[in-house]
């Protein structure tokens, strides 16, 4: 029970790698906010975990929505007196090259992985602040934090981005025992790679095998995916380590894809 009784708030929970981290953590004793864009879908999540004897909530936001992530997070904070862990997580992809990129669709991703890590983070240390309990925020990265590949200009901007945010995060937060971190997986076989299979194939006119083989998992060490459980992993590395010893870093997580 490494996080009982903590209060984590994690985006982008209903699905894939948010999913998994909201079900360790559950098993470590922490009490779950599950937010996403849609009520359905992270009340149903809230309701699986609950179904297994966790506390948990779904809270619906858009993270691009200034209103909705304060109304979110303030809910939430209500129904478990705080919050101890954010896990800023959601996100979405769209590939094209530079030149075919529309400005529209630059600016939604800028706005889902920056601003809404900017808006959680800015609602949730209001709170890890006030209650003078310390806290973690953790980003979900990418190799892309670190690393470029074709088609991706916005994710890989917005995924280097957040490790400015953790590390200036990590500076201030430390007087109040405030840690940022950031995970940086490799590909996970979730809803948003799978769509990213046959895109991929289409613009660089080869077979899917040829983009999981070739692009995606060419330069691992042993041609696997990472998977949500390896991420939650080291999400609970970061959540429930206890001093500002392990703050303002980046951890990837990709089976050797990229070695620092
Ligand atoms: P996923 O599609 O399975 O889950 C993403 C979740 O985010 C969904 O539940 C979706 O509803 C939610 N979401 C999307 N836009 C939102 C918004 N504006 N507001 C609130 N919620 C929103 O994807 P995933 O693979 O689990 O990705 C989760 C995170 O992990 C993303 O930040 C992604 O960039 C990152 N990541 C994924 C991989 C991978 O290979 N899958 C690798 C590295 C990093």
């Amino acid at each position: 029970m490494q996080l009982k009784d903590k209060v984590a708030f994690i985006t982008g929970s209903a699905s894939g790698i948010g999913k998994e981290i909201a079900i360790v953590f559950a098993r470590e004793g922490a009490r779950i906010v599950i937010a996403d864009l849609n009520q359905t879908a992270a009340d149903a999540t809230a309701a699986e975990l609950v179904a297994s004897g966790a506390q948990a909530i779904g809270v619906a936001m858009d993270v691009t929505d200034e209103d909705q992530v304060n109304a979110g997070v303030e809910a939430a904070a209500q129904a478990f007196g705080g919050i101890d862990i954010l896990i800023s997580n959601a996100g979405i992809q769209i590939v094209h090259p530079v030149e075919a990129f529309s400005f529209a669709d630059w600016k939604k991703m800028l706005a889902i992985h920056l601003d809404g890590a900017f808006l959680t983070t800015r609602a949730c240390l209001k709170h890890m602040y006030a209650q003078g309990r310390g806290g973690s925020v953790i980003y979900m990265g990418s190799v892309h934090s670190k690393e470029a590949s074709l088609l991706k200009a916005p994710y890989v901007t917005a995924k280097h981005g957040l490790i400015g945010l953790a590390k200036t995060v990590a500076k201030e937060g430390a007087k109040h025992g405030v840690r940022a971190n950031v995970i940086c997986p490799g590909f996970v076989r979730t809803p948003l790679v799978e769509k990213q299979i046959p895109e991929q194939a289409k613009t660089l006119g080869i077979s899917e095998e040829q983009v999981v083989k070739e692009v995606m998992l060419k330069d691992t060490v042993d041609g696997e995916f990472t998977t949500t459980d390896d991420v939650a992993r080291v999400a609970l590395l970061f959540a429930a380590f206890p001093t500002n010893a392990l703050t303002g870093q980046s951890l990837v997580v990709s089976h050797g894809w990229f070695m620092q």
